[in-house]
């Protein structure tokens, strides 16, 4: 069977959840039994968003093979259970500087090189590349930015000659819009996705199916009004309203028919949506028995999305557990001035500390941990919380006043985390740390082992610095246990305290491999704990 595309793209405003839409439908083809391979096409000029601001931008989501991506790839991951790769994110950036090279080399020789079709032509071959590569029945590739950008029109033009040389029956377009209520009454307005429909056809594309974002539920005369005015079937104007939990999305477009409509109309096998599962884990994240909350310092925390991975893996980990795990969101340096750290940890079952760059905040971060570990608070450092949990240990314990990294300061007086020896040569910024999947060897009967069931494992990294191992002895000399080590035993991938319920610390970055379906087995250890310590707690 020849792969079909999907492409979507989106309509009126920014921010309405394509990445969501995009993942969702991919759920259902997943459930249908189809290899899916998700891309995301993102029309800025940053070769990947490694060199992105979180402010900004959200988090930067680590795929296994290295690349740094867009956090929507971690939608696609956690709603499709797939691994995504180097190929699946492409950025303008990146499809201008192979356009470049190959200029540069003579591919080109004698041509004036254009928009369409050398840049147009690029695109489509990176689309198509991630088809073959991972075997793709169905591929979806969603475009960033919204439809009327000046720079996504080289894309919209690649995914429009896509129909031309694939055919009708390999190829669809999902346009996500939103309908607006307005007035006293909430009155609802098609316009806004009328004209954006109308800007897609001026560009040559005409959808096939519409996902409306919609605050209230569209009466049967709007859907056909949208129906009427953008040329879609009644059936394929898929209203989605915010649900309790993102990942109900997929159940509301299998119970609107959109699984069955998208495989008709590209000629897919009929097959069974096999939605049990995740009916059931959708059905604890809305009754849980329990609740817990967990605080995450971090230093992006004013952006809901600069550690998306971290709030979906608490959310995951609460599903075994049957708890519904608040979020107390800490943003660091508030910990240093206005707030104290033990006033703010009050009333927390468990403690985050989360990855970060630069020195801001991070005093902040090692007395909360300190906190954490004199009460026995359950604690969790991710990369760069386990190296603020080391230098904590170190300067607390084992006496090394001024411990620190030299990321922070230039010469501290113990230098527990430092440069990663392949790192002191490196002057690029951009994809130069220390990326991708890489294997740790556990400790026989340490709290990490038995969590995660298994001595050798392996996690995502995206990090410069790591501890040194000048200290290590000096460490574990006094009561810190290295439960993880990278198998040439050169680098510390994994701390804990064994006097304490729960103190686990990473050098790597768990969030990015949990999936709802598959609770990561640390950040489940930590709900577990906080969970106990809260019922502990309240039995005195
Ligand atoms: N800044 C630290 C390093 O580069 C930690 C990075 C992170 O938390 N991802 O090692």
């Amino acid at each position: 069977m020849a792969t079909k595309y999907i492409f979507v793209t989106g309509g009126v405003v920014s921010g309405i959840g394509k990445g969501v839409a995009t993942a969702s439908l991919g759920r259902l083809l997943r459930n249908r039994g189809f290899t899916v391979a998700p891309i995301k096409l993102d029309p800025y000029i940053n070769v990947d968003a490694g060199t992105m601001n979180p402010f900004q931008h959200g988090e930067v989501f680590v795929t296994e093979d290295g690349a740094e991506t867009d956090l929507d790839l971690g939608h696609y991951e956690r709603f499709m259970d797939v691994n995504c790769s180097k190929g699946s994110s492409v950025t303008a950036g990146k499809v201008y500087k192979n356009v470049i090279e190959a200029e540069r080399r003579g591919d080109y020789l004698g041509g004036t090189v254009q928009v369409i079709p050398h840049v147009t032509n690029e695109i489509k071959a990176l689309v198509q590349k991630v088809a073959i590569e991972q075997e793709a029945d169905v591929v979806i590739a969603e475009i960033g930015g919204t439809v009327g950008d000046i720079e996504s029109l080289p894309f919209l033009e690649a995914i429009r000659q896509m129909r031309t040389d694939l055919g009708y029956e390999n190829t669809m377009y999902v346009h996500v819009t939103m309908v607006p209520t307005v007035g006293p009454w909430h009155e609802v307005k098609t316009k806004p996705t009328q004209h954006s429909v109308y800007k897609l056809r001026e560009i040559g594309i005409a959808p096939d199916v519409l996902v409306c974002r919609c605050e209230v539920v569209m009466e049967t005369e709007v859907i056909e009004k949208i129906s009427l005015f953008c040329g879609v079937p009644k059936e394929a104007v898929i209203q989605s309203q915010n649900l309790d939990t993102v990942y109900e999305v997929p159940l509301m477009y299998e119970d609107l028919g959109l699984g069955d409509f998208v495989s008709k109309r590209l000629g897919l096998e009929h097959r069974p949506d096999q939605m049990e599962e995740w009916r059931k884990l959708v059905h604890t994240l809305k009754n849980p028995s329990n609740e817990v909350t967990i605080a995450v310092v971090g230093k992006y925390t004013s952006n809901g999305d600069a550690y998306k991975s971290i709030a979906e893996a608490l959310v995951h980990a609460g599903i075994p557990n049957d708890c519904k795990v608040n979020v107390k969101w800490i943003e660091s340096d508030t910990l240093e001035g206005e707030l104290s750290p033990e006033y703010a940890l009050k009333d927390i079952d468990g403690l985050v500390v989360g990855p970060g760059f630069g020195g801001r905040g991070i005093e902040g971060k090692i007395e909360a941990i300190r906190i954490a570990r004199e009460s026995e608070m359950p604690f969790f450092g991710i990369c760069l919380g386990m190296q603020m949990a080391v230098i904590e240990y170190a300067r607390n314990i084992c006496g090394l006043a001024g411990a620190n990294s030299e990321e922070m300061v230039q010469h501290p007086p113990y230098p527990v985390i430092h440069l990663l020896p392949e790192q002191k040569e490196v002057t690029d910024k951009g994809a130069s740390m220390r990326l991708g999947s890489y294997p740790c060897n556990l400790v026989h009967d340490t709290l990490s082992a038995k969590l995660y069931g298994a001595t050798r494992i392996t996690e995502r990294h995206r990090h410069r610095y790591e501890v040194n191992n000048d200290f290590r002895e000096k460490l574990q000399e006094q009561g810190m246990i290295i439960s993880g080590v990278s198998p040439d035993y050169r680098l510390v991938e994994m701390v804990e305290v064994p006097a304490h319920p729960f103190f686990v610390a990473t050098q790597a970055h768990p969030e990015f491999k949990s999936r709802p379906n598959r609770a990561h087995p640390l950040f489940q250890g930590l709900v577990k704990a906080a969970l106990e310590s809260k019922q502990k707690a309240a039995l005195k």
